[in-house]
């Protein structure tokens, strides 16, 4: 006869195995429901905040392993524009850090992760949550092979479309935004000195990302009839493309990797914690993939979680109101900083041109600007 549950964590993609880990880490009993996961072609730039709860979680080690440091943020004004930005480059140093962030697959991270879960007492089940119930004392996540699991408290990871978060009759409010993102891996012929680039075109901005030696990722959002073309040239010919709009600056490319293009959109829930089931990851809120904050801000999500659990019952609504209490403001925040990020750099406007390179030259000149932006940037820092 298995103990009984303290929590049924649903969905095992980055947030849900993180939560895994950190509610097992409190002594709890858990059972972690995980279907397979969808191919992944993206990368992930974990931000310096992020490190302080996989060092918690034992898994810090295995993940400076497997990724790459971005200790310098350089920004082109690659649009075509009257008045152009004066290039800017960010060092992590100048605000005391030795990088701002990690990049590693998110494959590898799951992988890192899966080790982790497997290493405690977890019950994992290759199964999906078909039903869920919540009641005074207790909820019930009904599943398609292993029966129905009974516990106080239900985290909703299972991604932006989230069935638990629809159960709980939260609401949500969404958005979509002309642009999608293509995603490839590549090599390159000149050292990337650690360095991510972000060219900023009209219809978004062009990213690389370190991901090992000669290794980078790249995020290239545009509009999405682009996205489109890009995902299906000859390798040698997007390769190509991307050469020209790195302008050369990585050397000559080679791709190594599939592509995979996604459409760009918001989402925000409201609240964040309902009948018995907290929001964590992107059932509680999606960004665009400007400025790496989506998963970081998961991951602060999932580090709340303890704060529900030290009184008698965590699905209790005292707990469902701390928990969004505790996570509203940083959602709200982040969504909004990466709105307007994304905002400020499309618009072809001449006043959007000159407010765009007035502001990138003060940034680039004023030191505390910099060191303010820096840190926006980094959040929980
Ligand atoms: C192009 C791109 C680049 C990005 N780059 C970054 C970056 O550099 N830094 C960053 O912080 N963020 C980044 N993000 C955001 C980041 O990828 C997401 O925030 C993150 O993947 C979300 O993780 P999650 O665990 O919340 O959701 P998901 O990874 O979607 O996991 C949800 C899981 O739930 C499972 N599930 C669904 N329904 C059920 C069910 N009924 N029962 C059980 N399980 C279920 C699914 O199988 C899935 O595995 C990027 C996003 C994009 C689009």
């Amino acid at each position: 006869m298995p103990a009984p549950l303290d929590a049924i964590v649903v969905g095992a993609g980055p947030a849900g195995l993180s939560a895994a880990l950190t509610v097992a880490g409190l002594g709890r009993s858990i059972a972690l429901l995980a279907p397979d996961r969808p191919a992944d072609e993206r990368t992930t730039a974990l931000l310096a905040g992020s490190e302080a709860l996989f060092r918690r979680l034992g898994v810090w080690q295995d993940i400076l392993a497997a990724s790459a440091p971005l200790r310098q943020i350089r920004i082109v004004d690659a649009s075509t524009g009257l008045i152009r930005a004066p290039e800017a480059l960010f060092r992590a140093e100048e605000i005391g850090l030795d990088a701002f962030g990690y990049n590693l697959p998110n494959r590898q991270l799951g992988a890192i992760l899966d080790r982790a879960v497997a290493a405690t007492a977890i019950r994992r089940l290759d199964d999906k949550a078909t039903g869920f119930t919540a009641g005074e004392t207790g909820a019930k996540v009904e599943t398609a092979a292993s029966g129905a699991l009974v516990a106080p408290l239900i985290v909703a990871a299972d991604g932006r479309f989230s069935p638990a978060r629809a159960a709980a009759g939260i609401e949500t409010r969404e958005w979509r935004y002309d642009q999608s993102a293509l995603v490839v891996n590549f090599r390159h012929t000149r050292d990337h000195e650690d360095t991510s680039n972000e060219f900023h075109t009209r219809h978004g901005p062009f990213t690389t990302v370190p991901l090992g030696e000669r290794r980078s990722s790249l995020v290239w959002v545009t509009r999405p009839r682009e996205a489109d073309r890009l995902r299906k040239l000859p390798d040698a010919v997007l390769a190509d493309e991307m050469e020209r709009m790195s302008d050369g600056i990585l050397g000559a490319i080679e791709l190594a990797g599939a592509r995979q293009v996604f459409p760009l959109s918001g989402m925000t829930a409201t609240p964040l914690a309902a009948r018995r089931t907290v929001l964590v990851g992107e059932s509680g809120h999606v960004l665009p993939p400007i400025g790496a904050q989506g998963l970081n801000l998961g991951l602060r999500d999932v580090a709340a979680l303890p704060e529900i659990f030290d009184g008698d019952d965590p699905g209790a609504p005292a707990m469902m109101e701390r928990y969004d209490r505790l996570r509203r403001a940083d959602v709200q925040n982040r969504t909004t900083f990466v709105d307007a990020l994304n905002g400020s750099l499309l618009g072809g406007s001449l006043v959007g041109q000159i407010a765009r390179a007035g502001g990138l030259a003060l940034v680039e000149r004023v030191g505390f600007l910099r060191r303010a932006l820096m840190r926006e940037g980094l959040a929980a820092v």
